[in-house]
């Protein structure tokens, strides 16, 4: 696999592991942080329901003594009591249109579970509250009759509204809890508290009809009252456990001090002293206003260790969630760096090390196979793969150089080697190159079984020509001479000079009519024109040798030269100026 590949590959598979580990962990904060806010709407929301037990234990309170009044009615207490169920149907509607609201964007069975017990709840208020309104319309003496219980059951009634509110409160705390099990003290303390102000509440309701009466406790009264203290001193113990927990909390230590101070060291001895007279068939020495303005009074402590515990509670989950929130912005943020880096990088290898590579090897196998297609030029980079280039540009000067000094010696070779063959004089072919491609054609005309002649020509007394006009002269003439041969014989004939003043023709095929014929006209070519030059005008004639050999007959080259020599020889000795003709032996 090529390496840009395995670099774009394992790149990719990079990027996308991390991408994917990035959001598996975004999405683990993110779901922190939506829990971390989930739980805090349910703690707010069990909040709103303790809201509800307070307000509808608080209606009890001017409930009672609706039941007791007398004829004519008092608009007074009417009003009162008006004002506390307008405060309980607040409180419900609050507590109902949240959980309403968050049940829409979650799925839970607690949220579930509240609406089905605050509905409830409602429902037996609504109940509750006919069958008060009932009763307060009957006839004085039939409400009030000795043994009656007629005032009792809606009284009943309302209590089982706030065990239902309660119930919703149970189911919102323990969702609540599930998220922030760590802050169990405070909010636990804060659900007790609000079932501890029930049953305070409950103690005060024992005392209204004895007291609105001024009659002795009833012995079902006493033991009532002596279930609820002893319930109350329970959860008094418990409160004081969970706060302990939360002792560096100073609002709760300045509300349990209160809680202690006021309810517990006030409220409550005044019940037990309360209960004594009742008991002992004494005055009470309190009508029901004077008692529920004194014992309303100091269980109004209990209401503020509540909310004491619960602002812990809300407190500790408003940071849980800011925490959250902002390990999701940083964990956000810090998994964007890194991808962005890992883009830069992976652009920055890409653009100033594996391009660059890549074009320095194509430029590496271009000067390893001799092309050079484009020419390189130094670059300014201060690093290896600048080193690399600059090696790379250097050698490519080297080769070019190279290659220029191999052609210089190619083209001075050939032309030495042409050299070698050629005559400078005439420009023609000289001995040894007539030697070598005559032996060539030789051989071709014995294989096509071609027939041969060889023509040896010799200027007639040109030592008198050198001597009469000197050497210049002469090497005039023999180039004039070579000329004339030049254009008389075929292209394809082998023609040079063959020394001094001697020329001589190779050529195929030829019959010897053919080589008599070529003699003539060589000689006749010559004879008719003028050489030299200028001042010296002159004519010369040559003596020709001829030598024919016949298709089939094997004869050497140098056998036909020195055959043609003796017949230039005859003809030399026959008085110049002609041709001698010998068939080859
Ligand atoms: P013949 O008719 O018997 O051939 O007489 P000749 O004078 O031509 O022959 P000889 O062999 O006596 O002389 C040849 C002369 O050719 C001698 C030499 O000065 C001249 N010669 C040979 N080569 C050259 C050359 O390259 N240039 C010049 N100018 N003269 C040459
Ligand atoms: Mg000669
Ligand atoms: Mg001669």
């Amino acid at each position: 696999m090529r390496l840009t590949k395995v670099f774009m590959l394992t790149t990719a598979l990079m990027l996308t592991l991390v991408t994917i580990m990035l959001a598996r962990s975004l999405i683990v904060d993110w779901r922190t942080s939506h829990s971390a806010q989930s739980g805090l709407q349910t703690m707010e929301l069990a909040y709103l329901a303790m809201k509800v037990a307070e307000k509808a234990s608080a209606e009890r309170g001017p409930t009672i003594p609706v039941l007791n009044d007398t004829v004519p009615a008092d608009p007074a207490k009417r009003e009162r009591l008006n004002k506390a169920r307008e405060a309980s149907n607040q409180a419900f509607a609050a507590a109902i249109t949240g959980l309403e609201l968050k049940q829409q964007s979650t799925q839970s069975s607690a949220i579930d579970n509240a609406i089905a017990s605050l509905t409830r709840a409602q429902l037996q208020l609504k109940v509750a509250r006919a069958e008060v309104d009932r009763i307060a319309a009957l006839p004085y003496e039939e409400r009030t009759a000795s043994g009656s219980n007629i005032r009792r059951l809606p009284i009943d009634q309302m209590f089982a509204v706030i065990d239902a509110a309660l119930d919703s409160v149970t189911q919102l705390t323990a969702a609540a809890l599930y998220i922030y099990p760590q802050l169990s003290q405070p909010l636990e303390g804060a659900r007790l508290g609000a079932i501890l102000r029930e049953y305070a509440g409950r103690l005060g309701s024992q005392f209204t009809t004895p007291l609105a009466n001024q009659k002795p406790l009833l012995d079902s009264e006493r033991n009532d009252i002596h279930a609820l203290i002893g319930r109350v001193g329970q959860l008094r113990q418990l409160i004081e456990m969970q706060a302990q927990s939360n002792a560096n909390e100073p609002r709760v230590t300045a509300a349990l001090a209160e809680m202690k101070a006021r309810y517990f060291a006030v409220g409550l001895p005044f019940i037990q002293s309360l209960t004594d007279a009742g008991t002992a068939g004494r005055p009470y020495g309190v009508d029901t206003g004077q008692f529920v303005t004194r014992y309303v009074a100091e269980m109004a402590s209990i209401v503020t260790m509540r909310d004491a515990m619960f602002d812990v509670a809300r407190s500790g989950a408003i940071a849980q969630v800011a925490e959250a929130k902002r390990n999701f912005e940083i964990n956000a943020f810090i998994g964007g760096a890194v991808l962005l880096i890992e883009l830069c990088v992976f652009l920055l290898l890409r653009g100033r090390v594996l391009r660059p590579l890549l074009s320095s090897t194509r430029s590496l196998v271009n000067i390893a196979n001799g092309r050079i297609e484009t020419a390189l030029s130094p670059t300014r980079r201060r690093d290896e793969i600048g080193d690399l280039q600059n090696a790379l540009t250097a050698l490519q000067a080297t080769n070019v150089a190279k290659q220029s000094l191999e052609r210089e010696r190619e083209a001075l070779i050939g032309q030495l080697q042409s050299a070698s063959v050629t005559d400078y004089v005439t420009g023609l072919v000289n001995r040894r190159g007539f030697v070598e491609r005559g032996n060539e054609l030789l051989a071709e005309a014995s294989l096509n079984k071609r027939s041969i002649a060889v023509l040896l020509l010799d200027l007639d007394h040109f030592k008198s020509v050198n001597d009469q006009y000197g050497h210049a002269v002469g090497d005039t003439v023999l180039q004039q001479v070579a000329n004339v041969g030049r254009s008389v014989v075929r292209e394809t004939d082998l023609f040079a000079r063959y020394g001094g003043e001697e020329f001589i023709v190779l050529t195929t095929p030829c019959s010897a009519d053919d080589a008599e014929a070529l003699a003539t006209r060589l000689r006749a070519a010559v004879e008719k024109q003028f050489f030299g030059v200028d001042t010296a005008r002159l004519r010369v004639t040559i003596s020709l040798g001829v030598v024919c050999a016949e298709p089939d007959q094997r004869v050497s080259l140098e056998s036909l030269v020195n055959q043609a020599d003796q017949a230039l020889y005859r003809a030399k000795a026959a008085g110049r100026n002609r041709s001698v003709q010998l068939r080859a032996a």
